[in-house]
């Protein structure tokens, strides 16, 4: 996947030294599209022309240059290797820019918020995404609105100069939510997103109301530290009632598997028959990381509430506490990326690495 250099949608305006500065990253998605009004087809517009797209974005107080990805992704084609493409270019400008914006397909973007929420360790400037349901090109768009919006925000500053929410964060339709706590609710709605297990970091009305004390702010002076790989042997296995020890079996024995998200019932409960219990155990045994996520969409999986969830932790399944599942398995995408071992891994899989956990 190649990356165009970088095309300045000012060229022929002059830079103003004294705004901030904000760098757009067109991954793709619905977003930056317009619609052939011949064939109806969702078509990808130039980033280098975007102000022609939405003249709007002259009012506002930013400077900005944009970068494109070549070609543009449906977001259901995102992965591991773009993810850092997208730190790469995040890095090698970070000194050159106040906030990033990174535009992106809407149905896999809770994934790279949280991928690059651990990627980009001790990041001290926004990293805003955002997409849209409908074409940037459209009458109706919510993509003006996402757009302009998150431009205003990476390049918000405090009192004293510093950014308001150095963070990887997804906005979206008046919210503006931490990445690896995101979750993609619905497909129709305009207000696509929630954040069942932490508080929004703004709300966006007539005005930007920011919640100051859930914003992370990194302590201390240290450089930007990227970090590219991620491990892909990992599955999210979703149990149901019903689901088969033959399935349960195949999946646990693939052969190259380290980590699994199971993601269980209610408080992080499943099944208590024999066979299950010992393919979990068995596997455990191997070396393999099993995190126990609800399939509740808010909430914290406590296993030792019911028999149900007690045998798991018998097993050496271990409770993913209030992750999401995406979340969840991008971590365990990242620690296994990193080289960790299984005991290591299941021990940081209980840190908070980027804000993903709440950890009592
Ligand atoms: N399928 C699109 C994508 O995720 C949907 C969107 O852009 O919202 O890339």
């Amino acid at each position: 996947m190649l990356i165009n250099p970088a095309h300045n949608a000012f060229a022929s305006t002059p830079i103003k030294p004294e705004l901030p500065h904000v760098l757009i990253i067109y991954t793709g998605g619905t977003i930056g599209m317009v619609q052939n009004p011949h064939t109806g087809a969702h078509e990808p517009i130039d980033f280098s022309h975007l102000l022609s797209h939405v003249p709007e974005l002259q009012s506002v107080s930013v400077n900005f240059n944009t970068i494109q990805f070549n070609p543009p992704l449906d977001s259901a084609n995102m992965n591991p290797t773009l993810w850092a493409n997208m730190v790469h270019v995040i890095v090698d400008n970070y000194d050159k820019y106040d906030g990033f914006v990174v535009l992106h397909g809407t149905d896999t973007m809770a994934y790279t918020a949280s991928a690059l929420s651990y990627m980009l360790q001790n990041l001290a400037k926004p990293v805003i995404l955002t997409g849209s349901q409908l074409p940037i090109g459209v009458l109706r768009t919510d993509g003006k609105e996402n757009l302009i919006t998150s431009i205003e925000i990476a390049a918000a500053k405090d009192r004293i100069g510093m950014p308001m929410v150095p963070e990887v964060c997804i906005y979206f339709q008046g919210a503006l939510f931490r990445g690896n706590r995101a979750k993609k609710l619905s497909s129709e709605e305009f207000k696509a997103f929630s954040s069942p297990n932490y508080p929004p970091l703004a709300r966006v009305g007539v005005h930007i109301t920011w919640a100051h004390h859930h914003i992370n702010h990194i302590s201390n002076e240290d450089q930007i530290k990227p970090f590219y790989k991620m491990g892909t042997d990992v599955v999210v296995l979703r149990l149901f009632p019903g689901i088969t020890q033959q399935t349960i079996e195949a999946v646990l024995g693939i052969p190259s598997l380290r980590g699994v998200v199971l993601e269980t019932y209610g408080a992080g409960n499943a099944m208590t028959y024999d066979w299950f219990l010992n393919a979990l155990h068995n596997a455990v045994k191997r070396g393999i990381i099993i995190m126990n996520v609800s399939q509740c969409l808010g909430g914290s999986v406590e296993m030792g509430i019911y028999e149900t969830g007690n045998q798991l932790s018998k097993a050496g399944v271990i409770g993913a506490m209030d992750m999401t599942t995406e979340a969840t398995v991008v971590k365990l995408m990242f620690l296994l990326g990193q080289g960790y071992s299984q005991s290591e891994i299941e021990k940081l899989m209980l840190q908070n690495i980027s804000g993903e956990i709440t950890v009592q």
